[in-house]
């Protein structure tokens, strides 16, 4: 059960030793327990009670009657701080003793630790945030690519939650009036129009199969672009990824087949995350170890959005390479995804050959994995198989929990569509469309229950 009568504390920062650390607390008793210990440089005490909200204090913070630290309290008048409650946050010297001696007072002064996400679970509570900017502010912390932060930045916004809200109110009245006609059943009266409700519902179903389509997107802006290196053994895929990556976290070696399980790590190119599976090569083989890593290949590239397709340039020939693309394509389906054909180990050539220069039939780059200076081309290719898949203002739905339940809420609509299409009885219709907006309030947080704010925010960091 959650209780939010009791004024909660934790490190705001993270844990470990630092130049200054942030304890936050919050709840009704937030200020007057800080006061407890906080002497203000004027000498007066308790006057942190007196203060106006976003006003910031130096003074010194004690335990009983020990001097812990010389701290800065910055104070927060409910409803006008992050959880809507009473709230301050004390800049400390970030020793981790300090730390845990002034959260010890602060308990000692009434307060308890916060679970993980309490603070962003009660800025729900009060109001101040819907669940999607809840979940929206833990992706934002958890950022690290300039496409993830904009999601997170839009959706914090309110992306679309706005929009669905204004849907689901006037799927209420309709419920509301359905279920008022129920009251007149011996009448036969209709008091919720029919044609309206069919049109709203369209409307719903439109604005969220775009939504739900926008997932595959928006799911891979903010996990990384996975993109799958496939090929024969040996032609170089490890060393590919090496030197995208920079390490050597791939084992390079002159045994065919080696790589056997498949690797992933995430680049970074001027903002876009790319996640780059390497698997292990590609042939026919009695080895049951090595015949699961080629199934492996095929479930990656079933994941990739980008295939980069490596061969040894000095060993193929175009005929060669047409037959085994052609093989894959009978086990693994390339739409939607983004085919590249790297022709590597280039410097064991003395000149690029001329028929792969002409050959158009997909795209090529030339490389050789063993020189740095040149994969710069493969790095723009990827860049722009992005850029030009992308629209720049087109909401797009990121969150695994927001794409599930709208997905349910279309199954639900379309149950109440086919109902209205058969003509079924007022009630019935009634409990159809109560199911779907069950579904769309549970993803604003207007319909919800511990046990789904407890998921949510559990996944949260402590102090967040
Ligand atoms: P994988 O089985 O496809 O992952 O291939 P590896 O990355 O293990 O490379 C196989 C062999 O080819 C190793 O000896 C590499 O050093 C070598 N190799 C990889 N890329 C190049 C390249 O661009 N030029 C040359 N000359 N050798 C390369």
């Amino acid at each position: 059960m959650i209780n939010i009568n009791d004024t909660i504390c934790a490190l705001a920062t993270p844990a470990g030793t630092s130049a200054i650390a942030v304890i936050r607390i919050s709840g009704e008793q937030a200020i007057h327990i800080v006061d407890k210990s906080f002497q203000n440089s004027t000498k007066e005490r308790n006057i942190l009670s007196d203060a106006k909200g976003y006003s910031a204090h130096f003074g010194k913070f004690y335990n009983r009657e020990e001097l812990i630290d010389e701290v800065i309290v910055t104070v927060y008048k409910k409803p006008h701080s992050y959880t809507g409650e009473n709230s301050a946050e004390i800049s400390c010297h970030g020793s981790t003793y300090i730390q845990q001696q002034i959260l010890q007072t602060l308990i000692q002064n009434g307060a308890r630790m916060a679970n993980a996400g309490e603070f962003s679970l009660r800025a729900f509570l009060n109001g101040k945030l819907d669940l999607v900017q809840a979940e929206a502010v833990s992706d934002l912390i958890e950022s690290q690519s300039k496409s993830s932060h904009q999601l997170a930045l839009q959706q914090l916004r309110g992306g679309y939650s706005e929009m669905i809200r204004t849907l689901r109110e006037k799927f209420v009245e309709f419920a509301s009036l359905m279920e008022l006609e129920l009251d007149f059943s011996e009448e036969d009266v209709e008091f919720a129009d029919r044609l309206e409700l069919q049109t709203l519902l369209q409307r719903l179903e439109n604005e969220l199969t775009q939504l739900v389509d926008s997932f595959a997107l928006g799911n891979v802006l903010k996990t990384g672009i996975p993109v799958a290196i496939i090929g024969k053994p040996n032609v170089g895929k490890s060393t590919l990824l090496n030197v995208l990556l920079n390490d050597e976290r791939a084992i390079v070696s002159d045994i065919p087949g080696t790589t056997r399980d498949t690797i992933e790590d995430t680049l970074n190119i001027k903002g876009t995350t790319f996640r780059f599976i390497d698997t292990a090569g590609i042939r026919h083989s009695e080895d049951t170890i090595e015949n699961y890593g080629i199934e492996r290949t095929y479930q990656a590239v079933e994941k990739a959005s980008i295939i980069l397709y490596v061969v040894d340039i000095s060993q193929t020939t175009i005929e060669a390479l047409e037959a085994d693309l052609h093989d894959l394509q009978q086990h693994v389906d390339f739409n939607n995804k983004k085919l590249i054909i790297i022709a590597n180990k280039i410097d064991l050539l003395d000149e690029t050959p001329a028929h792969f220069v002409e050959w158009n039939r997909y795209e090529l780059v030339f490389l050789s994995a063993k020189r740095k200076d040149t994969i710069y081309s493969l790095v723009e290719t990827l860049l722009q198989s992005v850029t030009l898949n992308q629209e720049p203002d087109k909401i797009l739905v990121s969150n695994l929990r927001h794409y599930e339940t709208m997905q349910r809420a279309l199954i639900a609509l379309e149950k109440i569509k086919e109902g209205m299409g058969n003509g079924i009885p007022g009630d019935l219709l009634a409990i159809d469309i109560r199911d779907a907006l069950q579904e769309l309030g549970s993803i604003t947080g207007e319909v919800t229950n511990d046990e789904i704010l407890g998921n949510i925010f559990g996944r949260f960091c402590i102090g967040k």
